[in-house]
C-alpha cells in the first residue's frame, strides 16, 4: 500500500510492525525490534500486556459504548481507581491526553468566570507540550506546532521552565492570571528536569496558593508509574488542584483523564463539558487493568531500578565524553555533546541495532522503555546504544 490517502502530518520512518510482545516489536518478516520508546511513552507495561488484552477481549465480546446517557460501572470503578492512586477527589474521562487538557484549561477558565475576569490568562512554560487542539496548542511553546493557526496567545503568560522567580514576577506584572501549568518533566520538549528537581512543583503550589491560582499539572506523559512513582508529582510535596494524564493510562487504548481536588472540584457541572466516547465501558475497563496490574505489582520500583541501571551504565561508559543523563524512572535522557551530528541516531538505530529510540532537543536521546522492562534487556538497551555510540567519540 501507499500513504496517499494519508494526511503527511507526519514524517514517518521506512518500517511498520506487525506484531509486539512485552519489550519487543516484530515485523512482517518477524524480525525483532527491542522497543526503547513504546509508542512515545505509552505501552508502558509493555506491548499486549495479558491483563490489558485480557480486558479489551472480554469487554469488547459484553458491551462497547452506551454513551453518558447512562451509568457506566466500569467508569465508576476505574474513576475510583485512578482517583486513589492519584489522590485526587474526581475525574473526567476524555479519549487523548489533548482533550484532558482542553477540559482542565476550561476549567481554569471557569474558575476565573467564577470570580468576575473578564479575559483571564494561564502560566504555561517555555519548551511545554500540551497537545494539538487549539487551547492546548495555544498553551504549547513550540513556534513551529503553532504556526498558521491563530494561537490564542493572549490568553497565556510563558515563563522558563524551572525559574520560580520568573513566575513571582509575572505575578507583579499581571492581575488576571487564574492558573498555572506544567508538566513534572517536560517531555516533548528535550526531557527537561528543573535544577531543584520535583522541590520545584512545591515552589510553583506555594506561588499558586498565594496567588488564588489554580495549580495544574500535566501528567499526560509523566503519570502512570512512568518516573517510578504513580504520578510523577507524588516525588514531591506538592498537591495539584488539576491532573491531567493519558498516554499509559490505557496501554496504547486511547484514554485521557483529567481529574480535580479541593476548590477545583465541582467545577464542572451537568451540560458543562462532555464527551460522546470519554469513559465508554470498554475504555473504563482498560484503564482499571492498567490500575490493576500496576497497583498490584512491583512494576514501578523495576522502573526506578531498571532506569537507573541505564543512565549510570551509560554515563559510566561515556561521561568521560561529556556524555550526561537526566530524568526519572524509566523517563530517560542521554544528552550527548551539542556539537555531535545526530541525525542519523534514530535511522542507524533501528537498522544496525534493530533498537528503537528517539531524539529530541537536537542532541538528547530520549528513552521511554517499558516499566516492566527485564535486567537483561535493558542491557541489551545499553550494548546496542554503546554500539552505536562508542565510533562517534
Ligand atoms: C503527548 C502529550 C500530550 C498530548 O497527548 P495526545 O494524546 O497526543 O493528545 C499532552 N501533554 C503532554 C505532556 C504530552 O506528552
Amino acid at each position: 500500500m501507499s500513504a496517499h490517502y494519508l494526511m503527511p502530518t507526519y514524517n514517518r520512518q521506512p518500517i511498520s510492525f506487525t506484531r509486539g510482545s512485552g519489550s519487543w516489536l516484530y515485523t512482517q518478516d518477524d524480525t525483532p525490534y527491542l522497543d526503547a520508546l513504546t509508542g512515545i511513552a505509552v505501552c508502558g507495561l509493555g506491548h499486549c500486556h495479558p491483563q490489558v488484552t485480557d480486558a479489551i477481549q472480554q469487554q469488547a465480546a459484553t458491551l462497547v459504548h452506551t454513551s453518558n446517557l447512562y451509568r457506566i460501572d466500569w467508569q465508576e470503578r476505574a474513576g475510583a481507581a485512578l482517583c486513589t492512586a492519584a489522590q485526587m477527589d474526581s475525574v473526567f474521562f476524555a479519549n487523548s491526553g489533548a482533550e484532558a487538557n482542553e477540559a482542565a484549561l476550561k476549567l481554569a477558565r471557569l474558575y476565573a468566570y467564577q470570580q468576575g475576569f473578564k479575559r483571564p490568562k494561564v502560566i504555561v512554560m517555555e519548551q511545554s507540550f500540551h497537545g494539538r487542539t487549539l487551547l492546548s496548542l495555544s498553551a504549547t511553546a513550540n513556534p513551529k506546532a503553532r504556526e498558521g493557526f491563530f494561537t490564542l496567545d493572549d490568553d497565556f503568560i510563558r515563563v522558563p521552565f524551572g525559574d520560580i522567580e520568573a513566575v513571582k514576577k509575572a505575578a507583579l506584572e499581571h492581575d488576571d492570571i487564574c492558573a498555572l501549568f506544567v508538566e513534572p518533566i517536560q517531555g516533548e520538549g528535550g526531557l527537561n528536569t528543573a535544577a531543584n528537581g520535583f522541590a520545584y512543583l512545591e515552589q510553583l503550589q506555594a506561588e499558586c496558593d498565594a496567588h488564588d491560582w489554580l495549580f495544574m499539572i500535566d501528567e499526560v506523559q509523566t503519570g502512570n508509574g512512568r518516573t517510578g512513582k504513580y504520578f510523577a508529582y507524588q516525588h514531591s510535596n506538592a498537591r495539584p488542584d488539576v491532573l491531567t494524564t493519558a498516554k499509559g493510562l490505557g496501554n496504547g487504548f486511547p484514554v485521557g483523564a483529567c481529574m480535580v481536588r479541593g476548590r477545583a472540584n465541582g467545577l464542572f457541572g451537568a451540560g458543562s463539558h462532555g464527551s460522546t466516547y470519554g469513559g465508554t465501558p470498554l475504555a473504563s475497563r482498560v484503564v482499571h487493568s492498567v490500575y490493576d496490574v500496576l497497583a498490584n505489582s512491583d512494576i514501578m520500583d523495576n522502573a526506578v531500578t531498571e532506569g537507573q541501571f541505564i543512565r549510570e551504565s551509560m554515563t559510566n561508559a561515556l561521561g568521560q565524553h561529556g556524555v550526561s543523563s537526566r530524568g526519572a524512572g524509566m523517563m530517560i535522557g542521554i544528552a550527548l555533546p551539542a556539537t555531535m551530528d545526530c541525525s542519523q541516531l534514530v535511522d542507524h538505530a533501528r537498522d544496525e541495532q534493530k533498537l528503537i529510540i528517539n531524539v529530541t532537543g537536537g542532541h538528547v536521546i530520549r528513552l521511554l522503555p517499558p516499566l516492566n522492562i527485564s535486567r537483561d534487556e535493558s542491557e541489551q538497551v545499553v550494548e546496542r546504544l554503546l554500539t552505536l555510540l562508542q565510533p562517534l567519540f
